[in-house]
């Protein structure tokens, strides 16, 4: 009999299932502690937009119908967001379902992607996915970005560059000339993948920004998620922009139904609610100015230059991961490239001082 490892299809076995990592219930219980804080995901601090909760109970009764396979409605109310025709708009199951759909739209085997180092995992995976190569170009070291190199980096071969503003995990911006700059470099064969997770929480006037005439180009997508700034990560919606020809050819490979209905509902509510977006800005930028005095005073080298998180040196960050742990904090490490830093996202006022205060006291031992 053959075996599945002979059945499944080529390239499988250099592709490993994404692990989650250890989950604050299981933390609860091996250190017996009744608090977690949780600092190690991106997430919203202040919760879900109200108004989307709303909708979400408005929309229970309905469940038992199919959702809007074209997630209609939402797309209408992100286009008039971005002030965009819908036909430039498409809705994910998180965006990271995008990123794989991209993916499986425009690679194939020996295909190389380009992609910024350290940056966001998935744009890896997108390409493992189809057994294209990865290109990784680092950024500089004060981890701005270096276009000419993700230029340099280009080849006959390259289908996708990426790039993500602000950049997770270094809350580094590409900037709009610099988006302009890379867009009048890349050859005519290469697509930008513009990934603006972040990009709402920064208000730099120079950040790049999905406007009408950057779509213009058919080379551009530019991704966002409902997951940070919205604060509905648990709900699975995101969402992209691009020419519609992408979308055409995307929607092929897309599931009939990719967005549940609750998603849909709350996702366009989140867009209308101002205040939920405001109140999650502003509380970034406090927790940033904390975050950059209070390291500063346990001694510790932190950057955080835009997007709801920071990253902070601690000569070893998986150390430090599971050091903090034992407190019941929850913070992040393992990027690529920067062992000596953990990335914590902010949290409200209390989890903010717990986790430096945790710091503080493991910084020694590390
Ligand atoms: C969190 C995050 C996303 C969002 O992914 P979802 O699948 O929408 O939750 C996308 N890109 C980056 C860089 C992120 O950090």
């Amino acid at each position: 009999m053959l075996s599945i490892a002979e059945r499944v299809r080529r390239g499988l076995d250099q592709i490993q299932p994404y692990v989650p990592g250890i989950t604050d219930d299981e933390i609860r219980k091996m250190y017996g502690l009744r608090r977690i804080v949780k600092l190690n995901s991106n997430e919203n601090a202040l919760g879900p937009s109200p108004k989307a909760l709303e909708a979400i109970r408005a929309e229970l009764e309905t469940l038992h119908l199919y959702p809007d396979g074209g997630s209609g409605r939402l797309r209408e109310a992100v286009a008039a967001f971005h002030q965009v025709s819908a036909d430039h708009v498409i809705a994910g199951n998180g965006s990271d379902n995008l990123i794989k759909l991209l993916s499986e739209t425009f690679l194939q085997p020996g295909d190389e992607v380009v992609v910024p180092f350290p940056s966001f995992s998935q744009y890896n995976f997108g390409a493992q996915v189809m057994q294209a190569d990865i290109v990784s170009v680092p950024l500089r070291p004060d981890f701005t970005y270096d276009v000419e190199a993700l230029a340099g980096a280009v080849t006959a071969r390259t289908k996708l560059v990426y790039a993500c503003s602000p950049n997770n995990p270094t809350g580094t911006i590409l900037k709009a000339d610099e988006a302009k700059w890379l867009l009048d470099h890349l050859p005519e064969h290469v697509m930008l993948l513009l990934d603006l997770a972040y990009n709402d929480y920064t208000e730099r006037p120079d950040r790049v920004r999905e406007t009408a005439d950057l779509l213009q180009d058919p080379r551009v997508v530019c991704l966002h998620t409902f997951s940070k700034l919205y604060g509905l990560a648990g709900l699975r919606i995101g969402y992209a922009l691009a020419h519609p020809d992408v979308w055409n050819y995307v929607h092929r490979l897309r599931e009939p139904f990719n967005v549940n209905r609750l998603a849909q509902r709350a996702a366009a509510a989140a867009l209308q609610d101002e205040a939920h977006r405001q109140a999650s800005v502003k509380h970034a930028a406090a927790c940033r100015a904390f975050y950059l005095e209070r390291t500063a005073e346990i001694g510790l080298e932190a950057i955080a230059p835009e997007g709801n998180f920071i990253l902070v040196k601690t000569g070893d960050g998986r150390k430090t991961v599971q050091e903090l742990m034992k407190l019941g904090v929850m913070v992040r490490a393992g990027f690529a490239g920067l062992d000596e830093y953990v990335r914590i996202t902010y949290g409200l006022e209390e989890d903010n001082e717990a986790c430096i205060e945790a710091l503080a006291q493991v910084k020694g031992a590390l």
